[in-house]
């Protein structure tokens, strides 16, 4: 029996084989002249998925969480209000991470599965002058999708920092940041972009730059210190060797053959194919009889899907779908950890791997004893995935 199974969490995913050759690779040397074409043409695509043509991009090792350190620490003074846009957990940690810089932080917060809408934010943004505001895209503790174009035109008027949490979208859903007027967005590596993790990934547009050099007080962390990083980013980018502290060689080099793929797909129809993909499991979920976490079906992400368990069956559940041969992931949002799970379909997801997934989660139901209709979930994928 082949010793494999389909890994189907928010992050890490799944990688094509010629990303993880890239893995494979003896280490080379940070300014080797092979190496720093390829950490120039990854800086360069990166500027196309983020679509910022303007901005300044920046690779550093580190998981998503130094990516939101990248903005937190550089974007944020003692005493500026920051406005954070909540949709679960990764709000919340945005927003310690703000306190953390000295930034007064309010929290505007939706009930579980909601995302605050536009116009909440446009009153709350009414109340007081904020510096800047952060926006989750996609929750992955709720796999609920912000209204991040509506939010941004919002934060325009009212000449705030749009700040964008992308871990669980950039790659996998629609994220125009200069056409929306997004300041500043970030990612990492392990989500839809389809690398293993080890990258934190960000990119800062024209007013974040600025607003970076009007600082009057030095940045709180070494490692996250853009006047660190700037040199070392533009050096690359003009295909000249820089060094800071040494970067993650090999994954550096596979990102950018992930995102030589992403780019060979075109944005549009990588967007495309995760609504798709996303559809069709939801519609197998559905046909299972099993609700999702999302209050609205327009407010839920199509990078990942939160189900909640159907009653009589709990957590035990993941394994016997794993036994099946699919790895799922449990709950995150503290209020609901044990009453639901989350599937990710997000960066290399193929049709056959929304039917396996809906084939492994029947087998799991099946085997925890829920009743339901067996296949019904495959089928009603499969006329999604026909039609
Ligand atoms: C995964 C994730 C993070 C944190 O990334 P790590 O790589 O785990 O540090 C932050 N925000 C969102 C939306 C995420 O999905």
């Amino acid at each position: 029996m082949k010793g494999r199974s389909l890994l189907m969490i928010p992050g890490p995913v799944e990688s094509e084989p010629e990303v993880l050759a890239a893995l494979a690779d003896p280490a080379t040397s940070h300014v080797a002249p092979a190496f720093i074409e390829i950490f120039g043409r990854a800086l360069e695509r990166l500027r196309v998925v983020f679509n910022c043509p303007d901005g300044q991009p920046f690779i550093v090792a580190g998981s998503g969480t130094l990516a939101m350190d990248l903005l937190a620490a550089n974007l944020t003074e003692p005493g500026m209000c920051a406005l954070v846009v909540s949709t679960g957990y990764f709000g919340d940690r945005f927003g310690d991470m703000l306190t953390r810089y000295g930034a007064e932080v309010t929290h505007l917060r939706a009930p579980i599965g909601g995302a605050p809408t536009p116009a909440e934010v446009d009153a709350a943004l009414s109340l007081r002058r904020y510096h800047l505001l952060t926006i989750t895209h996609v929750d992955t503790s709720t796999g609920v999708r912000a209204d991040v174009q509506g939010i941004a035109a919002v934060a325009r008027r009212h000449d705030v920092l749009c700040l964008v949490d992308g871990v669980c979208s950039v790659g996998g859903e629609a994220l125009d940041m200069t056409g929306w007027g997004v300041d500043a967005a970030l990612t990492a590596s392990q989500k839809a972009l389809a690398v293993p993790p080890g990258l934190a990934l960000a990119v800062a547009g024209p007013r974040a730059l600025s607003a970076f050099q009007a600082r009057k007080t030095p940045v709180a962390s070494y490692y996250s210190d853009w006047s660190l990083w700037l040199p070392v980013m533009q050096a690359y980018e003009a295909r000249r060797p820089a060094y800071f502290a040494t970067p993650a060689v090999n994954l550096v080099h596979a990102l950018e053959v992930s995102l030589a793929q992403i780019v060979a797909e075109g944005m549009e129809a990588r967007v495309a194919r995760h609504r798709r993909l996303s559809d069709a499991l939801k519609a197998g979920i559905a046909a299972l009889g099993l609700n999702q976490v999302p209050l609205h079906p327009e407010l839920a992400a199509t990078t990942l899907t939160a189900v909640y368990y159907p009653d009589g069956v709990d957590a035990s559940l993941l394994p016997k779908v794993a036994a099946a041969g699919v790895i799922l992931a449990g709950g995150l949002h503290k209020e609901i950890r044990d009453r639901y799970f989350r599937i990710g379909h997000m960066g290399t997801v193929r049709p056959a791997d929304i039917l396996a997934t809906l084939g492994a989660l029947e087998t799991g139901l099946a085997a925890a004893g829920y009743r339901f209709d067996h296949g019904a979930g495959v089928a009603a994928a499969q006329s999604a995935l026909i039609a």
